[in-house]
């Protein structure tokens, strides 16, 4: 069998894991729930029984767990501890530390889920043989990750990637704010819920016909579904806020410059359509170079986060 590594990627509902080989084949992936309750005591203990319950089963010798990666949905510092993880409920955790104690002493080391996500993308993903890479997740907010050079680029505050809150509309007054406390944020106008906020905002501007009136409660996928069958309302709503996400690559190309971005989450589902429009509105605003950033679609789904914690212990162990 070889050397094997462990994946795992925490959620407030539930961790997932997956065991890997080191040429980046799963050799199985599983989910736990996770145990909120006192203060979050039994997450850490929980994972590491299930990995080894797992191992057990899949007929690998402990000996050969050659180290262990996590994703948490939070800031994480460099040494593995935690201050806070507010879905869980958790303060004053060091999940590196306890994992290792645990395991026997492997190597083990933590990232933030959205890193983590990116790296996955990264290593197997849809930025698969890049190593600049930013992966965007539009989903019920927005997340991003930053990988330079194969590694993720986590900031001095581990707020690096933190792409949703950066305030994008300062010219129209926005009324409403951002769970941030923010307004005008990326997340308010391109995720899942800013797009449907936005079509709500457009039909009750505008008395043109549109499918999407007929919807009790619309949502992204509506307009994008209608946008494509032809409606003229939900295409003005789809190009609007995919102009917002655009202007938000084209500053982040104008710091970090990478070859790829990668866009995942349940926005993304709306496959080429989507890249085209950030495509149209990206480009005219890159001007110093005729090599314009490639845009792809996420492909590991929600197994992104376990192939990301798996691909960092790896590496830190070259
Ligand atoms: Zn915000």
């Amino acid at each position: 069998m070889g050397k094997v590594y462990a994946g795992v990627d925490l959620g407030g509902t539930t961790a997932k894991l997956g065991l890997f080989k080191e040429d980046a084949s799963l050799i199985r992936k599983w989910e736990i729930p996770t145990r909120k309750e006192d203060g979050g005591k039994h997450v850490t203990p929980d994972i590491a029984d299930s990995i080894k319950k797992h191992m057990e089963e899949a007929g690998i010798a402990m000996e050969d767990l050659a180290g262990a990666g996590i994703g948490v949905p939070g800031p994480i510092r460099p040494d593995g501890y935690v201050e806070v993880i507010v879905n869980i409920g958790m303060r004053d955790w060091n999940p590196v530390k306890e994992l290792s104690e645990l395991l026997g002493g492997i190597p083990v080391k933590g990232g933030n889920d959205a890193n983590v996500a990116a790296l996955g993308e990264m290593w197997q993903g849809g930025g698969k043989g890049y190593r600049d890479v930013v992966a965007v997740t539009l989903g019920t907010g927005v997340g991003g990750g930053v990988i330079l050079d194969g590694r993720i680029v986590a900031g001095s505050k581990g707020m690096g990637g933190e792409i949703g809150h950066m305030v994008m509309d300062w010219n129209w007054p926005e009324p409403e704010a951002c769970n941030c406390g923010n307004y005008g944020c990326l997340e308010q106008i391109a995720s899942a819920t800013g797009i449907a906020r936005i079509a709500r905002r457009f039909m009750k501007e505008s008395d043109k016909p549109s499918v999407l009136r007929e919807k009790e409660n619309v949502t992204a996928k509506d307009v994008f579904d209608a946008a494509k069958a032809g409606d003229e309302l939900a295409e003005e709503v789809a190009d609007y806020c995919m102009l917002y996400l655009a202007r938000a690559l084209a500053y982040i190309s104008q710091v970090i410059d990478p070859e790829i971005f990668v866009i995942g989450g349940g926005v993304s589902k709306a496959g080429q359509y989507l890249l085209d429009l950030i495509r149209k509105h990206y480009d005219p605003l890159i001007v110093l170079t005729k090599e314009k950033a490639k845009l792809a679609l996420a492909t590991l789904g929600n197994d992104a986060g376990i192939y990301g914690a798996a691909k960092m212990v790896m590496d830190s162990l070259e």
